[in-house]
């Protein structure tokens, strides 16, 4: 029998786990019954929804037996089973390839310890084991198959025989070496420990032999050896278990159990509810961004199950989409068995607990934004975006539910601040949520525009992500206070440069103001007096709607609509320059094009927009200069 190559990112994986110098490889047992859980799960689900089987919980279990004089210990499960095909496509190769890139991102990150922190499914068996070799015979198929490998090198697949439904794997335990003991992995007692700690909530028996003494009969004091069969987990799902018999670890494990994700849950949420609707749920605000979160691939959704029973992985009802990132199951005795994806969606008892769950969500995000900053902090940095794209989505539909949420830099606490702990703080005399915008912090915080703001000592809200101020426009105003950029118009603030800046106006400077934008052709829709700038000379500002930032993000939008914002050219009429100009215009109108375009110019670049022509501008440059 030739062998089979594994794909090649499988290859890749398989010689990491192999090589893995790594402290949790006992995580190995916690995913091969993890995989004969779901097995079980699915021909359980099958029994009971389908009248031709006959349905006896008995007969699922899994077991776990131990030889140490051939160095092999053996998981079967009674399980669904595998096709040929189903061998060969599951073991083969990995499904998700992007989880792989993941794990090797981080891996390398953080060292070593990271496999341990997630699923890495059947490969960990490799981590043990020398050898593994699958047998298996799918639910309704007469014929089983055996699945061998040795590792990297590639596997086997042939018919062979087995009498019962479900899947057998016999791994062959790798040879102690100097700083290696693998021996453990042949103990019961050491096996049951792990069983213990990492699925005792697996619904199913999971079965152990164990010898024992037992009184001889007729004689004392001496003893048979018996072997006795145990069930080791204690079987009760941890969603049915009282909150005050659980720890943050029990919670932690059965995350990683699940596979919710690659990291450590921020926190969870524990819900055992029995109003209107019953149901128990648990769910998980992580701590990571999945690789594939802000794209197409991402399915949202909670696991659901029947009364004990899971009848769908990702049930993505009962999640809004700005909870998209939230992790979890939910059981309930109201719901059937046999409810098809289009009647659940209708379900009035499913539109209860997604109402529910969703309320839950928000107020433990609120207390965990109250009570523990830094973790909330670190929740924002990776799903932050989601929350303000969930207040900008729906047409503003979300907004009272998530602007609470929201946190954005502020120009003089230097951290992240709550719209609530802003307008806390507004001065009387200050009308408006001032906010800025641009690339990064550092940039921002050297725009001109800023700086009249600044000067007045209000606080401003730094937007640096795209959806921002696309955000902040469907929210309109945060307890009666509206938003204001310090860039557009009027800022609503009395300096008095601004007299002068009507001064300038009146006193003849319209005609200069006219000249320059007739010189700038359309570019700009005025040249103004600005009443915003002190040290700098010049920037861009908007008038109406649309912002220059606004017009960045819709340009670089894969549909590129063509949306122009406003832009006015303002002058700082108290700047050296504003002599310049001034005296270009009446003795030099070939100067004062010259000074009016390189200004322009200085502005885009502060605005951070491209200069149309960046040779004719480098050219006018060298012009001042000689
Ligand atoms: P994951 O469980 O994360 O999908 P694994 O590598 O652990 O990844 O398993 C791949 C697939 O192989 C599973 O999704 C399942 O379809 C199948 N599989 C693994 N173990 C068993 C088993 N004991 N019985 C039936 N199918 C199994």
């Amino acid at each position: 029998m030739s062998k089979i190559a594994f794909k090649a990112e499988s290859k890749r994986l398989l010689e990491m786990m192999i090589n893995s110098i790594y402290t949790q490889r006992e995580i190995f047992l916690r995913e091969l019954i993890s995989n004969a859980s779901d097995a079980i799960d699915k021909i359980y689900y099958k029994a009971l929804t389908d009248d031709s089987l006959v349905f006896n919980k008995d007969n699922y279990f899994i077991k776990i037996t131990a030889d140490k004089s051939s160095r092999t210990l053996t998981i079967t499960d009674t399980g669904i089973g595998m096709t040929r095909e189903e061998l060969e496509n599951n073991l083969g190769v990995i499904a998700k390839s992007g989880s792989l890139a993941f794990k090797q991102e981080n891996e390398a990150k953080e060292g070593h310890n990271i496999i341990g922190q997630f699923g890495v499914g059947f490969y960990s068996a490799f981590m043990v084991a020398d050898k593994v070799v699958v047998t298996s015979r799918a639910l309704g198929s007469s014929e089983a198959y055996r699945w061998e490998s040795e590792g990297a090198e590639g596997y086997t697949i042939e018919p062979a025989a087995k009498e019962e439904i479900g899947t057998e794997i016999v791994m062959t335990i790798k040879p102690n070496t100097e700083d290696d003991q693998y021996d453990e992995f042949l103990e019961p007692y050491r096996l049951k420990a792990i069983v213990k700690k990492y699925s005792d909530f697996i619904r199913y028996p999971i079965k152990m032999d164990f010898e024992t003494q037992k009184p001889k009969e007729g004689a004392d004091n001496e003893f048979d050896q018996v072997i006795e069969e145990q069930t080791v987990n204690s079987m009760v799902p941890i969603w049915r278990k009282n909150k005050s018999e659980l720890t943050d670890a029990d919670y932690e494990n059965f995350y990683f159990e699940k596979r919710y994700g690659f990291d450590k849950p921020i926190k969870h949420i524990h819900i055992s509810a029995d109003g209107a609707v019953v149901y128990n749920a648990i769910l998980f605000i992580p701590e990571r961004t999945p690789f594939d979160y802000y794209t197409k691939e991402y399915e949202k959704g909670l696991e659901l199950y029947s009364n004990g029973v899971l009848i769908m992985d990702k049930c993505a009802d009962l999640l809004p989409d700005y909870f998209s990132f939230v992790k979890g199951m939910v059981d309930s005795e109201d719901l059937s068995l046999n409810i098809s994806r289009e009647l659940l969606q209708h379900d009035r008892q499913l539109k209860l607990i997604a109402k529910n769950i969703k309320n839950k969500i928000k107020s433990s995000l609120i207390s965990l934004l109250k009570d523990e900053r830094e973790q909330y902090e670190q929740f924002y940095e990776s799903f932050g975006r989601q929350l303000k794209f969930g207040v900008y989505g729906d047409y503003g539909m979300h907004k009272d539910d998530l602007q609470d949420l929201l946190l954005f830099y502020s120009s003089t606490e230097k951290k992240l601040v709550s719209l609530d702990e802003y307008v806390s703080r507004m001065p009387e005399d200050q009308k408006f949520i001032y906010y800025a915008t641009g690339g990064s912090i550092d940039r921002i915080e050297k725009l001109p525009q800023t700086e009249i703001v600044a000067d007045k000592g209000y606080e401003m809200l730094y937007f640096t992500d795209d959806i921002d101020e696309f955000a902040i426009k469907a929210l309109n105003t945060y307890k009666d206070k509206s938003f204001k950029s310090v860039s557009s118009g009027d800022l609503g603030i009395e300096a008095d440069e601004k007299d002068k800046a009507d001064d300038a106006e009146e006193n003849g400077t319209k005609e200069l103001f006219e000249g320059m934008k007739a010189i700038l052709e359309g570019k700009v829709k005025s040249v103004k007096a600005s009443k915003r700038l002190k040290s700098h000379p010049v920037c861009l500002s908007a008038e109406g709607e649309v912002s220059i930032e606004m017009e960045k993000i819709l340009k670089a939008m894969p549909n590129g609509q063509d949306v122009q914002a406003d832009k006015v050219l303002e002058i700082n009429v108290n700047h050296e320059v504003f002599n310049t100009l001034k005296s270009a215009q009446a003795a030099d109108p070939e100067k004062l094009k010259l000074y009016t375009n390189l200004l322009y110019n200085q502005a885009l670049l502060i605005e951070g927009l491209p200069i149309q022509d960046p040779v004719a501008f480098t050219n006018d440059i060298c012009k001042v200069m000689v």
